[in-house]
């Protein structure tokens, strides 16, 4: 995580993870206090409790905290030697601080900062070790504008080997109305929670059988994932990339040369001995390295470049059985993935041109905010996280940025988030709930290229190596779709529905005309459904509304003798009746269009 800016907002947030462990430690004095950092919602404090709490006591806690927020204690800053500090927490059986300001120790500081909490009585009511940026009394934080959210457990340190300890979460905001907005937009990511809703609406499945993290496309799922493939499709072949297909293994020789194996091997399955134990395979975390055997395959010259070759790659990362989530953090993913191969003097064209695609699809999804950060190397990881070439990482990173500034594009930096090869942009994106989502990633690469032999003939005849772009704007089928669930409350616009129209005749009499109208729209390359007449109207109006089926067509009596249909918004509730033709051909341009919103509501 990138250092946080002190703002107010820290202050506040952190000014309240004091507050609440002088909570915890009054209501249960015996508590081990460790570390409350400020997280981007609030602060969480990590305890070791004497005894278990849960979230009975929530009201406890932050009633007490209410009663020390109204005292309006104020900060008091003390700068103490490391060895009295170190004979301070001792002596107030806090080990966890001891083993903290010993650690500061061996690295050498000679003194530590405390800060002490003072009433108004001039008492001394609370003390923690503590960098600062607090507020200036305790009576500045809204009594009213924070929740305790969970509880969870964590391990000190985050070594399995140590002490488990009590997180406490808690949100925090600077007025009541934004916590209630915060809290709101749970309420609402919670319904549309693409676990709850993927499962209701048939779009994918998992089996013990299979395995955790192996996500299973349904029919009607992959309707959207072809959808979305071919918008990839079509996008790409404007843009000049050229399509390949490859394996989903390879040898390990491939990845050590690639540096794969070296930083992100714990992230791959472990390999496959295959012909007579000759040769170790593993199942691909990216393509890249494919491509890039494509790209060296034949003689390059410049004139072949820049060269793009684009795949909606499947791989396969080893993510630990505790982090997987839905489709968010899954162990097989299908990755719109393509590879730019370019001369340095193509890069800021390539590269914003890349930009403009992902804004292109920000568009069509309705994503309205959304964050570039551009990812920096630290010098002091150089040779181990990153590899070891000082000066190529800051020749890249400026490319990068300069592009980025040029075209006009916001963004922030942040150091020691790189890929190990090269500088990246991360693109950060909210759901129409307002939750955050990392989707897509822009990356440069100075270095495989080089490692793997990639070259090509300059227009002197000398050869060079290209620089290569990868990115992946619509990330993987896996973690887009579930943003799309949650982003359209799993209403997606017609382009994408997996079922479009029901069609939904009133009695049996008008099945026929039903089924003449649904053959229509087959041809039509329309994805229409009959729901008959063994239901009721109403329930069969409530199943379409409950699969969101953009549209419902009632044909009855009237319907049938005029050739119209009345069409059912499900977005909208509205009803409105038109020619069966005029709703067959607005549909059809709307689908072609891709447009949000269909003409019918
Ligand atoms: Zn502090
Ligand atoms: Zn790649």
């Amino acid at each position: 995580m990138p250092e946080q800016k002190i703002d107010d907002l820290y202050r506040l947030r952190h000014s309240l993870a004091h507050v609440l462990a002088q909570a915890v430690l009054k209501l249960w004095p015996d508590t081990k206090m460790t570390i409350g950092p400020p997280i981007d919602y609030g602060c969480y404090y990590d305890f070791l409790f004497g005894k278990p709490i849960s979230d009975e006591d929530f009201k406890r806690i932050e009633k007490e905290m209410r009663t020390i927020i109204h005292q309006g204690q104020t900060f008091e800053v003390d700068m103490l030697k490391t060895k009295d500090a170190i004979a301070f927490w001792k002596k107030k059986g806090q080990q966890f601080k001891v083993e903290l300001i010993e650690d500061l120790e061996t690295k050498g500081e000679a003194e530590v900062t405390h800060y002490r909490n003072i009433d108004a009585k001039g008492n001394e009511t609370f003390v923690d070790l503590c960098k600062g940026g607090h507020v200036e009394n305790l009576k500045d934080i809204p009594a009213d504008s924070f929740k305790i959210m969970s509880l969870a457990g964590a391990y000190w340190r985050g070594d399995e080997h140590r002490e488990q300890l009590t997180r406490i979460y808690v949100a925090v905001f600077p007025s009541k109305e934004e916590l209630k907005q915060y809290l709101d937009m749970l309420e609402e990511a919670k319904k549309r929670d693409h676990r709850k809703l993927g499962k209701e609406l048939d779009l994918f499945t998992f089996s013990e059988e299979v395995g955790p993290g192996l996500p299973l496309w349904t029919p009607k799922g992959t309707v959207v994932a072809d959808e979305i493939e071919k918008l990839a499709g079509e996008m790409e072949k404007k843009g000049g990339y050229l399509r390949v297909r490859t394996p989903h293994i390879a040898k390990g020789k491939l990845y050590e040369r690639t540096g794969h194996l070296a930083h992100y091997r714990e992230s791959m399955f472990p390999p496959m001995l295959l012909d007579d134990g000759e040769d170790e395979y593993y199942l691909k975390p990216m393509n890249c390295p494919h491509h890039h055997e494509i790209f060296s395959s034949r003689p390059r010259s410049y004139r072949d470049l820049p060269m793009r070759l684009a795949e909606y790659g499947h791989c396969y990362r080893y993510e630990d059985s505790g982090a997987l989530f839905g489709l968010m953090r899954v162990r097989s993913l299908s990755m719109n993935d393509a590879h730019i191969y370019c001369m340095e003097e193509q890069f800021e064209e390539e590269f914003l041109a890349v930009i403009d695609l992902y804004m292109r699809y920000f568009k069509l999804f309705d994503i309205q905010k959304y964050v570039m950060r551009l990812s920096l190397h630290d010098p002091k990881e150089l040779g181990k996280k990153y590899v070891n070439e000082p000066e190529l990482w800051l020749k890249t990173e400026d490319l990068v940025r300069s592009a980025m500034k040029k075209r006009g594009v916001e963004f922030v930096e942040v150091p020691d988030e790189a890929a190990f090869y090269g500088p990246k942009i991360d693109i950060e994106i909210w759901s129409a709930v307002g939750r955050e989502f990392t989707l897509a990633t822009n990356q440069v690469d100075f270095d495989i290229p080089r490692k793997v032999g990639l070259r090509y003939t300059d227009a002197h005849g000398k050869e060079q190596v290209p620089l290569c772009i990868h990115r992946a704007p619509l990330g993987t089928h896996e973690r887009t779709i579930g943003f799309l669930i949650e982003h359209f409350a799993g209403l997606f616009p017609l382009w994408l529905a997996p079922v479009q129209v029901a069609l939904l005749p009133v009695a049996d009499v008008h099945e026929e005309h039903a089924r003449g109208l649904h053959e229509n729209m087959l041809i039509r390359d329309l994805r229409p459904l009959v729901l008959d007449s063994s239901q009721s109207l109403g329930k069969r109006i409530r199943e379409g509304e409950k699969q969101r089926i953009p549209y419902l067509l009632v044909i009855g009596d009237k319907e049938v003798e005029s050739n119209s249909v009345t069409v059912r918004s499900v977005q909208t509730k509205e009803q409105v009746t038109v020619s069966a033709g005029k709703f067959i051909e607005k549909t059809v341009e709307d689908v072609k269009e891709r447009r949000l919103r269909g003409s019918f509501g």
